[in-house]
């Protein structure tokens, strides 16, 4: 639909109009304007809303979690995990897990891990950790050699 828009109170005329039929302005030299179908909003709302899904769930895949037989603990990227850190609900029953143990990152290419000169060390599958150590889904991540957990990164 073409509409003839009223510059003095927004009416929207029939193109063919010059003198607005609500507030009878001169609408001779108004702009044109075309709306757009119903249809085609609709579809650009829908549009609209796939992409703040999408945003959501990249926000959402930003969590690891480690997954121990009893407990689970989330962690987001940086977080510092340890008995006096994140996951400490589970871990203070732990003494050998150091009070800050590890922490984790997010860089482009993924997960790392670092472990943050604890007392007993952070393994990544069974291998003691001396710097930086990128991790996958599936991998065993120990905190001292007491308690180990699974990597779990959710993708969507
Ligand atoms: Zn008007």
């Amino acid at each position: 639909m073409k509409y003839k828009v009223c510059r003095n109170c927004g009416y929207k005329n029939p193109v063919e109009e010059f003198i607005c039929l609500k507030c009878m302005a001169d609408i001779s030299t108004a702009d044109i304007v075309e709306e757009k179908q119903a249809t085609e909003t609709k579809y650009e709302e829908s549009n609209l809303s796939i992409e703040d899904e999408y945003k959501t769930s990249v926000e959402l895949s930003e969590k690891l979690i480690l997954k121990h037989e009893k407990f689970s603990i989330e962690v987001f990227p940086g977080d510092v995990v340890g008995r006096h850190a994140k996951g400490k609900q589970y871990l203070k029953n732990y003494p050998t897990v150091s009070r800050i143990h590890a922490k984790f990152y997010k860089e482009a290419d993924g997960w790392y891990v670092e472990d943050l000169n604890s007392t007993n060390g952070t393994y990544a599958n069974d291998k003691r950790i001396t710097k930086k150590t990128k991790i996958e889904n599936g991998d065993i991540i120990k905190l001292s050699l007491s308690i180990a957990f699974k990597v779990v990164i959710e993708k969507h």
